[in-house]
């Protein structure tokens, strides 16, 4: 099965981070032992090139999928549902990075578009299996920040569509899909779990949090310009960067913003610090990711 090693690669990965979850009682000290050795054979049976080959394939939904578009030096217009996607070179190949919502139900799929100067179009099918996303119940201690007052729902809308364009923003320009993490901690792996706050059902959690301390600086995963930062109701201060060809960065609950709107950014740049503003129980690093307008997990794209 095509990607069958990545997936494999993929889930020792996912074990491992989630291994460092507090909330993750199933894994004990215990169960540690028995894990690790497998991590260690995965690592020593995958060849050095694909270790580092990122992002890697995961056709689930809030995954991302990897579609061949050939060894070719045509340049292609593809969309999955009305938006364009991401094409870059891996390796010698020319591959579409199509991100995968959320919301999507298991099934069969298409992106479809034509080469530059040819009118013929282009189906590529792929599959999208299940997953099932765990539940995770959250103690706000400000519960306007749960059941927000009458008074904070006309500014909360406004900052709904602000975030909204931001995440689909298009700009058409070269992409370095090899991200950097932005900063050090341990990443919590929470991506796409149901979120219960205060005992109500929200949305399933859209990004990475990564635990770090107050004040820690920010760096750009990759080059890209400031599109949108503020001080939003559930976010606190928030940047969005633009990675180019619709591969969006958001960061949130910073404690302090140190660009400005329209700014170039190189990766590694510093873009802001650690805070605990917005809708949150403590100082962390919230890094949302996007692609062709939806929310992806952001470690599939890390080395
Ligand atoms: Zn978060």
């Amino acid at each position: 099965m095509n990607g069958n090693i990545y997936q494999k690669f993929e889930f020792y990965v996912r074990v491992s981070i989630t291994m460092y979850n507090p909330d993750d009682l199933e894994f004990t000290p215990a169960r540690m032992h028995k894990i690790f050795p497998s991590i260690l054979l995965i690592l020593i049976l995958l060849p050095a090139g694909m270790l580092l080959a990122a992002p890697i394939q995961s056709m689930v939904p809030g995954g991302v999928a990897i579609i061949e578009l050939g060894n070719v030096d045509k340049t292609p217009h593809f969309k999955f549902r009305n938006k364009p996607v991401l094409v870059t070179h891996l390796n010698d190949r020319l591959v579409a990075i199509v991100g995968l919502a959320l919301n999507l139900r298991p099934g069969d799929y298409f992106i479809s578009g034509h080469w530059d100067n040819e009118s013929a179009l282009l189906k590529k099918f792929f599959t999208i299996n299940d997953k099932q996303y765990s539940t995770q119940h959250i103690n706000i201690e400000d519960d306007r920040k749960v059941n927000p007052y009458a008074s904070d729902m006309d500014r909360i809308l406004t900052e709904q569509k602000r975030q909204n364009r931001a995440k689909n923003h298009y700009s058409n320009k070269a992409v370095d899909v090899d991200l950097l993490q932005p900063v050090a901690g341990i990443m919590t792996g929470s991506f796409g779990r149901r979120r219960i706050f205060n005992g109500q059902s929200r949305r399933p959690h859209s990004g990475m949090d990564i635990a770090a301390n107050e004040g820690v600086p920010v760096a750009a995963p990759a080059n890209g310009t400031v599109i949108e930062l503020g001080d939003f109701f559930f976010s606190g201060n928030l940047v969005y960067i633009d990675h180019g060809q619709g591969m969006i960065s958001m960061f949130a609950h910073l404690s302090e913003i140190d660009v400005e709107l329209g700014q170039q950014i190189e990766k590694g740049q510093i873009i802001g610090k650690v805070g605990a503003t917005g809708r949150v129980t403590g100082p962390h690093l919230h890094w949302s990711l996007g692609l062709n307008g939806t929310w992806v997990d952001p470690s599939l794209f890390l080395p």
